[in-house]
């Protein structure tokens, strides 16, 4: 018998130190997609509750903001030999209420790790600048300060590896931090709050609320928060940045895409189709840095369609959460999988060819889609324009690299793109050119390690400070600068033997 949503555990709530029971009356279902069941309930936060985390992180603001960061670091530190510990079970998390296989749960696990190992450097991160005597008499230093209370709104599909982008920063600059993970996958966001607690990070420095638009716009507008990232939908993204900035917020947002993959006719055609055929359907095209167009450059389109489609067919698809492997899962949810599976109607009514159809033996139940490719779509399709999210490859035929530049200049978008190419002169007119704020070149999905920030562009990214690197110790940062000047005082110079000149 299916479970309904009373039978399963409700999701607890991280406030202050306490794992507490929401007192809210609205609740959404959690899914495991593999099964399509109900795995658990999670309540969708009322503006009161909210507001009360709010005071809770703001409560333990100075003492955090105070500890040594030399101290802060070593709680991060234990923080990661937990992650560590427990990356096993975190991963099986991940791919039990996201659907990804466990080897893509792994790795999303691990970059999240990576971006702790990065803010474990926080002592060497935070150093200020100085310069002496830069007037007569005149030393100017600048030292970094947190910002405040930090807030992280996060999208359903890398449950542990966005929420890590944002606060193991925010936490080593000496903020505290309200994670509002997605209320499609909130298991794996509690499980990093028991890590943390264990690490020794004190009551109220990390906090998780449960919820929906209602907590989100009490995160957005309450004057005790000081900054937000927010990684989602455009739409969303949008939103959130022009709510939080309005509210005098620092705000970092970053959205939907559209990525192109570049397809030359030099290519080295073996690689350019495995490095497609991960990129399309790897997490089952549930990436914000999925390529979701092939962009053919001359005569390559045919031979790149057949290879494509022929390796793509061959792909095992099935439940993620079983000790099979299969080379993809199925796709978040039921309403999401029709949604995606729509696109191969809309692509055919606009005049496209389906030579994918992913619809076709899919398994069941489960919210399941095969890899799907659509040809011959031209560059003002909606199956061209719309970030579909799901696992469908669209091929648009260019007959020159300029005309997939402007392709390029013409989406909305700009998150990442990639060049297959043997030619230097290629690569590097593509790397100068393309309107997009990640590259790849011969690389299938160039999103960046922790050391670097993720710089998506255009309708990808609301802000001014990216997520990761540099441009996260800046964003959860704010800076002082001092300028000073000690006069000898008569006394000094006089009196006091030290002072006193020959
Ligand atoms: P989403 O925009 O639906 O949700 C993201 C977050 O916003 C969730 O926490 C959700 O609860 C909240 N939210 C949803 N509707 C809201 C509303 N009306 N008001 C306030 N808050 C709201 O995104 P999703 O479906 O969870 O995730 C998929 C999207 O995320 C895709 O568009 C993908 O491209 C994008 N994404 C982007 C990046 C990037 O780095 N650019 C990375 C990962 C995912």
């Amino acid at each position: 018998m299916t479970p309904t949503s009373t039978d399963v555990q409700t999701v607890p709530m991280l406030t202050g130190g306490a794992w507490q029971t929401s007192s809210s009356a609205r609740f959404s279902e959690v899914f495991n997609p593999s099964t399509g069941q109900v795995i658990a309930r999670v309540p969708l936060a009322s503006a009161l509750e909210t507001a009360a985390v709010v005071e809770a992180a703001h409560k333990a603001l100075p003492g955090w903001a105070e500890t040594p960061v030399v101290e802060r670091a070593r709680v991060l530190f234990k923080f990661r030999e937990l992650m560590l510990r427990d990356f096993e079970l975190i991963s099986a998390c991940v791919t039990r209420e996201h659907g990804k296989t466990i080897v893509e749960a792994r790795a999303g696990v691990q970059r999240g790790i990576e971006v702790i190992e990065f803010a474990c450097g926080a002592p060497s991160l935070l150093m200020g600048q100085s310069l002496a005597n830069l007037a007569r008499s005149v030393d100017c230093e600048t030292i970094r300060h947190p910002v405040g209370v930090c807030v992280g709104i996060t999208p359903f599909n890398f449950p542990a590896m966005v929420p890590l982008w944002m606060f193991p920063v925010a936490l080593a600059c000496g903020n505290t931090f309200i994670l509002k993970p997605s209320e499609k996958v909130p298991l794996t966001a509690n499980h990093l709050g028991r890590l943390l607690t264990e690490a020794g990070c004190p009551p109220g420095v990390f906090n998780v609320v449960h919820g929906d638009k209602e907590a989100v716009d009490v995160l957005l507008t309450h004057p005790l928060v000081r900054a937000v990232s927010f990684v989602g939908s455009t739409a969303i993204a949008k939103y959130v940045y022009e709510t939080g900035t309005r509210h005098g917020k620092r705000v970092q947002a970053a959205g939907g895409a559209k990525n192109h993959l570049i397809i030359m006719p030099d290519a080295d055609l073996d690689q350019a189709v495995s490095a497609l055929q991960a990129s399309a359907f790897g997490c089952a095209g549930e990436r914000c840095m999925a390529g979701s167009i092939a962009l053919t450059v001359g005569n390559v389109a045919d031979a790149l369609v057949e290879r494509l489609v022929d390796r793509a067919a061959k792909m095992s698809v099935g439940p993620s959460d079983t000790s099979a492997s299969f080379d993809m899962g199925p796709l978040i949810t039921a309403a999401h999988r029709d949604r995606v599976a729509g696109y191969l109607d809309i692509g055919k009514q606009e005049g496209a060819t389906v030579a994918l159809d992913g619809r076709r033996d899919a398994p069941s139940p489960g919210f399941f889609m095969r890899p799907s490719v659509i040809d011959h779509v031209t560059p003002t399709m909606r199956v061209a324009t719309d970030e579909i999210f799901g696992p469908v490859l669209s091929v648009v035929r260019a007959t020159t690299l300029d005309e997939a530049l402007a392709v390029g200049r013409a989406c909305p978008y700009g998150n990442g793109a990639s060049i297959f190419t043997s030619s230097g002169y290629a690569a590097r007119t593509f790397k100068q050119h393309f309107s997009a704020g990640m590259i790849g070149i011969n690389v299938g999905v160039p999103a960046p390690m922790a050391w670097f920030p993720f710089t998506g562009w255009n309708q990808s990214f609301f802000g001014d400070l990216h997520m990761q690197g540099n441009e996260g110790i800046q964003f959860y940062t704010q800076q002082k600068t001092i300028t000073t000047r000690w006069f000898a005082s008569a006394t000094e110079s006089a009196a006091d033997p030290v002072w006193r000149s020959k």
